[in-house]
């Protein structure tokens, strides 16, 4: 039986860095608390019960686990509607299948937060010649660059033409980058001046990070739908798969027609697994995801403490679970991805390695010992190994795993490890 070592120095630390964050800890405890409250009140108001978990098969007529997981979701998002599915591969999937649900061909999608995420870029048909891709099927797309301290360029925004703008998009995490998240303040702020210049638009945000880490979801500060990755914050680390998009009742129709076939849309699709872990995952995830931010201010913290960069600050208000920090080497990059690792529950015994990842310039550390693959509700960071060597981290089952992982990192850093 194998039992780490922590050294007192590393504990140290990290209860001190915890003390410092009591109120950090008290405001993501409310957020949850109304977030659980709303979560709640809709399975009481969809009577959810036992049968709506049971498993379907072959065309999927009348599946009631289906269409009342979408209204559950939609109520505990605020939303009217929802299209929730283990058919969608990922996030990636969900949003696509929303953008390209709501285009014709000539119409123009305009980002109010620069590019999009990294797998949307081949899907839109920014890089590369992707068959289908929105380009391909006459969609163009332009993108208004966020202003240096990180908010939506307004006076840029109130001069763009309003001419063939269907879609106006907006990320809300940071994604992979040094910068910070969309705050609903900022965004609805955004989307007050989206809906005057544009109002044909539909506004669609990639809700993808940010789910239940503020006191209300985009769609009620004035965003016309939202989408996002089950394998992320509001799968609550149970959904083995899938995406979700949420919004407005009429466009979530018309984006079914897109999912499945124009003429069925959502009155079709079976599912022979089974639907409880997707109900059971929402339940918790107002649970999960403030365990995510508690985590990612503990890093945020013990890093500060060790002398290092964060984005965001400890203190921050979070409105997405992802954790930048930048190290002095590569080394320390590394060792830090591999701590990650071995503090997992599982594959703890794998060393990862930089490696060439298709798609990126320089080889990337990944670390992720997870129970759902690739899930990043779950602990994990990873990190391009290039100057100025930022690793991103996130997620967490439990705050206590995170703590583990925290105090040995401490340890990895200082190489004060005494086994
Ligand atoms: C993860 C993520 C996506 C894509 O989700 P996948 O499930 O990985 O396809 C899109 N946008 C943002 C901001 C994300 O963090």
């Amino acid at each position: 039986m194998e039992q780490r070592v922590i050294s007192e120095r590393a504990r140290e630390l990290v209860w001190q860095a915890e003390r410092d964050l009591e109120p950090v800890f008290r405001r993501a405890d409310a957020i949850e608390m109304v977030a659980q409250q709303r979560v709640l009140a809709a399975f009481w108001a969809e009577r959810v019960s036992a049968r709506h978990f049971a498993p379907t098969n072959g065309y999927g007529y009348d599946d009631v686990g289906r269409d009342t997981l979408d209204r559950v979701f939609a109520r505990a998002m605020g939303a009217e509607d929802a299209l929730v599915r283990p058919q969608f591969a990922n996030g990636t999937h969900a949003i696509f299948t929303a953008l390209a649900g709501l285009v014709e061909p000539g119409d123009t999608i305009l980002s109010l937060t620069g590019a999009p995420y990294d797998t949307l870029e081949s899907a839109i048909g920014i890089r590369g010649d992707a068959p289908n891709s929105l380009k391909r099927m006459g969609v163009s797309f332009r993108a208004l660059e966020l202003l240096p301290e990180g908010g939506v360029d307004l006076a840029r925004l109130g001069r763009e033409s309003a001419n063939g703008v269907r879609v106006v998009y907006a990320q809300r995490s940071r994604g992979y980058a040094w910068r910070e998240a969309l705050g609903l303040e900022a965004l609805s702020e955004a989307f007050l001046c989206a809906r005057e210049c544009f109002s044909e638009a539909v506004i669609l945000v990639d809700n993808c990070y940010g789910e239940f880490t503020e006191a209300a979801e985009p769609v009620s500060c004035g965003a016309d739908l939202i989408a996002g990755s089950l394998i992320k914050n509001p799968g609550g680390g149970l959904a083995p798969t899938g995406g979700y998009v949420a919004g407005n009742a009429a466009l979530i129709e018309r984006i079914a027609q897109r999912l499945s076939v124009p003429g069925m849309g959502r009155e079709v699709g079976s599912y022979a697994g089974d639907y409880r872990p997707f109900y059971q995952g929402l339940f918790v995830a107002p649970h999960v995801s403030a365990q995510c931010v508690k985590a990612a201010a503990l890093f945020a913290r013990v890093f500060e403490r060790l002398g290092l960069a964060t984005m965001p600050r400890s203190d921050a208000v979070r409105s997405d679970i992802i954790q930048a920090v930048r190290f002095r080497d590569a080394d320390a990059l590394v060792r830090f991805c591999r701590v990650i690792q071995q503090a997992a529950p599982v594959d703890s015994f794998v060393t990862p390695e930089p490696w060439d990842m298709p798609g990126y310039e320089d080889p990337v550390i990944m670390a992720a010992g997870t129970f759902v693959q690739g899930s990043t509700t779950e602990l994990s960071a990873d990190g391009p190994i290039r100057a100025p060597y930022t690793a991103y981290v996130q997620g967490a089952l439990t705050y206590a795993h995170a703590r583990i992982a925290a105090m040995m990192a401490c340890d990895a850093l200082l190489d004060t490890n005494p086994a």
